[in-house]
């Protein structure tokens, strides 16, 4: 643990520190990618409560995944040691839930409340066909709650409770809204209701990134930020400590055509003159391209290119490559499967978090289930879970009708490896079980310390970096995707281009950019062309490797020996 308060702020530069020390009201930091938002954050907690005496527990942290939620929570622990427990540290779900649970009655629920899953949201669908009041109905005899309504109904009970609405106000005095752009209406609500005019409310966020305007998300909350948050502070951070300098002036020439930040400015602050340019491969087919992956990995872990990136890193991290430091990202799930068989057909360890919500995984619903039926079991919920584990793969060995199989052991004892670490933080209570799981927006298993390579969709990059990243299927329908019968329009041209900045903007050393002549999709190989989005950025900056046109000849010299 850092000595605290001693030269909290002394990490920061000269505006994240204005930042982080402002007084108290509404903030709003509007910055880009790699320029410390997240890291801003967390020390600006961490000096309101060593510095100026503010109670932890005054203190309420809000993002958008659980990842990022543990994220945060494991760098206040790190700043402020043990009383870092005392702050809340949510998603929009969870402080939904946490609000609901604490006033059931009041919302209209019974105590024990538990939120559908899948199959229940379809069975209550199903029978309630297009009656939205009968669904809700249906849901609420059996006790239960839909995901959406975690943010809603909270809302409702606020907007009719204005006694409630105090006791928040005085429970979270400090609000704070990391990645802020992808913000809904509901939420954008609920943090009017928790937060008077005047509190002190920090939102944190990058319109041009801003990637969940399919969700309903709309960075219009930005521009009314001032408008319903009096005398808002804006401050702006404008250097990127992330991103050696050809991958910054890359993703700025990429964002360009479509920002939505007006006078938009990202210096490098990494100026190393040897930095490596982005990599660009220009593969034949899927499949090269995914070879192209697996050799540059060999390669860069081998040793091979470590001189070139040695000389970029700053903050002394440690100079030779392993798989955890390389992400490979792409834009549809669909792309991982070639990914993930050439790496792992060359005994190269691959870890793949993918925007799958952990509830929808077969083990973890029949988990779930079990538990949720299993009313007599009590006890720590670890046993519980191990213990519901064998009850289902018993069953699979002895199916019986009354109790069908629903899933593999296989599944089930991956779900139980899976919720063994939320099984030992939610001790015995089980409603706080079953609702971590229906609000994890994803699957969490990505351990940053495993030593694998790091396969996962753009979306579920944001606020991640990683030494080397790989930006495959860098084409014309996959980036921006276009799906059959479903032209996009210009706004969700410049909402793929915003993903395409995400993507760029993860990698802190070396970016190599990939895309294929030939891909298969949607059971069709057809010819593609390079993502438009590649020509706003200056030749220049990329450097082409080894493309398979260059490469052909010799092939065909290789095999006529
Ligand atoms: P994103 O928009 O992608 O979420 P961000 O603005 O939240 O990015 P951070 O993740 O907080 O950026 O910071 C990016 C990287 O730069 C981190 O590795 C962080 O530790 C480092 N960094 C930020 N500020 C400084 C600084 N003043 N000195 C050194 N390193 C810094
Ligand atoms: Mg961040």
């Amino acid at each position: 643990m850092e000595e605290v308060g001693t030269g909290l702020l002394d990490r920061l530069d000269a505006l994240q520190r204005v930042a982080a020390s402002a007084p108290g009201g509404p903030l709003l930091i509007v910055a880009g990618p790699g320029t410390g938002k997240t890291r801003t954050l967390t020390h600006r907690i961490a000096y309101l409560c060593a510095e100026l005496n503010v109670y932890p527990e005054h203190c309420l942290a809000i993002t958008f995944t659980r990842r990022a939620a543990e994220e945060l929570r494991v760098r206040l622990d790190g700043l402020l040691g043990p009383v870092a427990e005392d702050v809340t540290v949510a998603t929009f779900h969870s402080l939904g839930l946490a609000i609901l649970r604490e006033r059931a009655a009041a919302a209209g629920l019974q105590d024990g409340f538990g939120i559908a899953d899948d199959t229940q949201r379809a069975e209550a669908r199903a029978e309630a066909g297009d009656d939205e009041a009968a669904y809700t109905k249906l849901l609420r005899a059996n006790n239960l709650v839909d995901l959406d309504e975690l943010v809603t109904l909270p809302v409702a009970l606020l907007r009719d409770e204005p006694e409630l609405v105090e006791q928040y106000r005085a429970r979270w005095r400090w609000i704070f809204v990391d990645e802020y752009q992808d913000v809904d209406a509901t939420q954008y609500e609920l943090l009017r209701l928790l937060s008077p005019p005047d509190g002190n409310l920090c939102a944190i966020g990058d319109p041009d990134q801003a990637i969940y305007s399919f969700r309903g998300a709309d960075v219009a909350y930005f521009l009314r930020f001032a408008q319903d948050f009096t005398d808002a502070r804006l401050v702006r951070l404008t250097r990127n400590y992330r991103s050696a300098a050809p991958i910054v002036a890359a993703a700025v020439q990429a964002i360009a055509p479509s920002t939505l930040v007006q006078g938009r400015r990202l210096d490098p602050a990494r100026l190393d003159p040897e930095a490596p340019l982005v990599g660009r491969y220009a593969a034949d087919t899927t499949s090269d391209e995914a070879d192209f992956v697996r050799r540059t990995v060999d390669e860069l872990v081998g040793g091979v290119s470590h001189r070139s990136l040695d000389s970029g890193k700053i903050d002394g991290r440690s100079s030779t490559i392993s798989f955890s430091d390389i992400a490979v990202l792409y834009r549809t799930d669909a792309q991982s499967a070639t990914i993930v068989e050439a790496l792992s057909r060359a005994g190269i360890p691959v870890q793949k978090r993918s925007h799958n919500r952990l509830r929808d995984r077969p083990g973890v619903a029949a988990i779930a289930r079990e538990l949720r039926h299993a009313s007599g079991l009590g006890g720590a919920l670890a046993a519980r879970v191990r213990l519901a584990g064998q009850v289902l793969a018993d069953r699979f060995a002895a199916p019986t009708l009354d109790a069908p199989v629903a899933t593999s052991p296989e599944d089930v004892w991956s779900a139980v490896e899976l919720l063994m670490p939320l099984a030992q933080r939610c001790g015995d209570d089980l409603p706080l079980f079953l609702g971590q799981i229906a609000t994890g927006a994803e699957v969490d298993a990505l351990d940053p310390r495993a030593e694998a390579v790091t396969l996962l969709t753009l979306h579920a990059a944001k606020g991640l970096e990683f030494p080397v990243v790989f930006l495959v299927g860098c084409e014309d329908g996959l980036l921006p995707l276009r799906l059959p019968g479903r032209p996009p329009t210009d706004d969700d041209l410049a909402e793929e281009r915003r993903l395409f900045f995400v993507g760029l903007t993860r990698a802190q050393d070396r970016l190599y950019v990939t895309h294929a002549a030939r891909r298969t999709r949607f059971g069709t190989e057809r010819e593609t062309r390079p993502t438009p989005f590649l020509d706003a950025i200056d030749a220049g900056l990329f450097e082409r490797l080894g493309d398979a046109a260059t490469r052909r000849p010799k092939d065909r010299q290789l095999r006529l020996l």
